[in-house]
Parts: C-alpha cells; structure tokens; sequence
C-alpha cells in the first residue's frame, strides 16, 4: 500500500495547501492539464493581440508552481488572512432524515469574504504581484468575484477595476457598494445580456489595450490555457484539506464528493484530489433553472454541445449556428453559459457524473439546512444540498457524503423571500 502524503506527519509533506512541491502521488495528479489539454478540451482561443500577454503569464505561472516560496507564501495568507483550514462539518440534523447516510459540508461559506473565491483571488493576486503589474482587471457576475478580487488588491495594494454587467449591477447591489469600499472601480457592461458573459468580454477587451500594465484575475476554471490549470491549482486547497479531514475525522475516504458548477471552480478544486480514488464518486450539480425542457436554465454539461467559449474548447449552452444561448437560473453564481474544460473531460471520461437542480429544489435545500443545521448555504451549494436531499437512495448505505459548501448564504436572503410562501 502506498502511503498517503497528505497523512504523513513530516513537516513539510503534511501542509496540505502545497501540493505541488510533494513529489509523490500528489504531484503527478496535478500533471493532468499542464499542457493546456484535458483530452479534447482546453486549450488557447484567443485574439492574436492578447497572444503575448496569454504567453507571459503561461510562462510565470508555470514558473511560480514550481517554486515552493511562492506556495508557503500563499500557504501563509491563506491561514492569516482567508481563514484556513476551512473544517469539515459533520451535518447531524440533516443526515437524519436521510437514511442511513453521512453528510459531511467542506465549511467554505467560513473562508473570508464568505465563499471558495478567495482561494483563487488570493493566488492570483501574489502571481500577478510577481510579475511586476500593479493593475488588476477582474469580471464579476454576482459579485462574489469581484469582491474577492478587490478583497485581495486592499490587501496586496494593487490598482482593482471590476466589470459587470448591468443587469447584475442592479440585481447585486450590495457587493457593488462592497468592492467600491474596498476601492475598487466598478466598470458597468450593457452589451449583449448585460450579465456575466458580457463582463468578460470587456475585460478580455480591456487586456487587449491594456497588455503590459495589467494582471486579468479570471474567477473561475475557464478561460484560455493556464487559466483552468491555475485555478484548479489554487482552489484543490479544498480537496486536499477535506481528504485529510475526513481521514482524521473518519478514519476514511467520502463515498462521494458533491458541489455545484458554475464555472467549475468549486468543483474541481474539490474533485481533483480524490481523482485517483476510483471508491470516490464525483458528482457535479448544474443549475436546472425552471427545468431543462423550458430552455431556461444554465446546465451546461447535462444540455451543452461542444464549443469554444471565453478561449477555451469545453462543452457549451449554444444553438445551431453556434450563438451562445441566454441561460436562467435562481443564483447568479451558476448563471453561465459554459464550464471549465477539465469537466468537460471528466464527463466524458465518465470519471464524475453530472446532474442538475432546478431553482425551486434549491430553494427547499437551502432552507432545509438552515433549518437543521443553523447554516444558510449560498444558493450556489444549496444545488449540491438540495441534490442529496433529494437522492439519499442513490448512495449505499452508511456512505459517507461530503458536500462543498462553497459559499455562504447571507447574501441571497432578499432574493429567496418570495419563495418562502410557496413552500
Ligand atoms: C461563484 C460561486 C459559485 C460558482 O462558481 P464556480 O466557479 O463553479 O465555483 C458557486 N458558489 C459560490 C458561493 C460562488 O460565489
């Protein structure tokens, strides 16, 4: 049997947010994608302009993941500054009435500013640090992103200009006004939908006019190539600390690992250390707005086709003539019509399975572990709650269930009322 690193008690190989400098089992999981490729899907599709400034940060992130001072210093704010290790979470009162399964929540909503995005903001921020740039440019769909980013640029002293669409400016009102006291500029989009497609165009755009200046700190793990590597790196801190947990707290492995995709941050950050354990089921959970037959909905990989998006080759909402489709769903955080190319792979290797949950099963996940638990779950992870919720029998007995948690709540209480009535 070959010792687990992340179980051994060595100083070093112990620290399980660096992974990268363990030359064991760790480092070659993290292998997959460093050419930019995950099977058929990742690569580079980007306008010939932004080419030298896709290439530097290829070349300095590749760089700073070989550099064990670059990650005991993220490894340093992540415990300082972000609040980790986030715990593992053993949800009793929820667990009940399900069975004879364990849920366990991977307690993201406890990381600073209140979800996963953090974790990505903060790698980013000291990469671009590295490379000299004093100015930031970030996109935001609800928010959360934007906030980060203007989060970690307070923080690193770094120039933050945030786009946003309209439409999102005036449904997320309040992290505007958050990023704007963390001094950032909210740059307002009203092309195309107006939402989170549209914000990233504008910053793609902005980079273009913008290369030697300025660091684009993309939120989740998609974009051209390193940009789905880069953030699954930065975000598998989640993985690595929840398999340590679960094996110190239960002696074993999950049965299955559950978290909801939006772009696929999240997910993948949770997923990928338990790749290699083929006794871990690995279930993704989209957001089935008003149900996949209505069309209006964002689950990319239950309903997408094979497409480029953003600069990457993934699975995509589009129609026949390759228009990217509008997409719905009740939380702004998975309202997007691509994913991250490594869950592309990953489901049609058929390593992890994807499913999806529509708004109003969302909804009954949220207030059904806010009710139990005493925690509100960003309605982002109420689509992963709600899913076991609603499919305890789908695990074997005594499976022991752990949940991303990947945000907290606070911010869609406004949003959930009218919903309260009809449930
Ligand atoms: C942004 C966000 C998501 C969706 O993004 P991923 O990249 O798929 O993780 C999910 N949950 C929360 C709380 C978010 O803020």
């Amino acid at each position: 049997m070959t010792q687990d690193p992340v179980t051994t008690s060595h100083s070093e190989t112990f620290r399980p947010n660096a992974p990268f400098w363990h030359p064991g089992l760790i480092r070659t999981i993290h292998e997959q994608g460093v050419d930019g490729h995950f099977g058929d899907f990742g690569g580079a599709f980007i306008p010939e302009v932004i080419v030298p400034a896709v290439d530097d940060l290829r070349r300095a992130y590749l760089e700073a993941r070989e550099d064990l001072a670059f990650w005991r210093e993220l490894d340093g704010v992540g415990r300082s500054f972000a609040g980790r290790p986030t715990p593992v979470y053993l949800a009793e009162r929820f667990s009940q009435g399900l069975g004879d399964i364990q849920v366990v929540l991977k307690r993201e909503d406890l990381a600073h500013t209140g979800a996963h995005k953090i974790n990505n903001a903060l790698g980013q921020g000291l990469l671009a640090r590295r490379m000299g740039r004093q100015r930031i440019i970030a996109e935001t769909g609800a928010g959360q992103h934007g906030v980060a980013a203007a989060t970690v640029c307070a923080k690193l002293g770094l120039e933050c200009v945030v786009y946003m669409g309209t439409e999102d400016i005036e449904r997320q009102a309040l992290n505007v006004y958050r990023m704007q006291l963390l001094g950032a500029e909210v740059r307002p989009v009203d092309s195309g939908t107006r939402t989170l497609k549209d914000a990233i165009n504008e910053a793609f755009r902005d980079w273009c006019t913008n290369v030697e200046s300025t660091y684009y700190m993309l939120g989740s793990a998609t974009g051209p190539h390193p940009y789905p590597l880069m953030v699954r790196d930065f975000q598998s801190v989640i993985g690595w600390e929840a398999r340590r947990q679960c094996l110190e707290q239960f002696s074993h492995l999950p049965d299955a690992v559950v978290a909801c995709v939006g772009g696929g941050s999240n997910a993948i950050g949770g997923f990928m250390p338990f790749v290699e354990d083929a006794g871990v089921a690995l279930i993704g959970v989209e957001a089935g707005g008003s149900g996949i037959a209505s069309g209006a909905h964002a689950a990319t990989l239950s309903a997408g086709s094979i497409g480029i998006l953003h600069g990457t080759r993934s699975l995509v909402l589009q129609n026949a003539d390759g228009q990217i489709l509008g997409t719905h769903s009740i939380s702004a955080g998975l309202d997007y019509p691509g994913v991250g190319p490594e869950h592309a792979f990953l489901k049609t290797s058929g390593r992890a399975q994807y499913v999806s949950i529509e708004d109003e099963a969302a909804i009954r996940g949220f207030r059904l572990l806010s009710s139990t638990e005493g925690i509100m779950p960003a309605l982002e992870s109420a689509h992963a709650v709600a899913y076991v919720a609603d499919n305890p029998q789908r695990f074997a007995p005594g499976s022991l269930v752990l949940i991303i948690l990947s945000g907290r709540g606070d911010k869609d209480v406004n949003r959930s009322l009218p919903f309260a009535e009809t449930l």
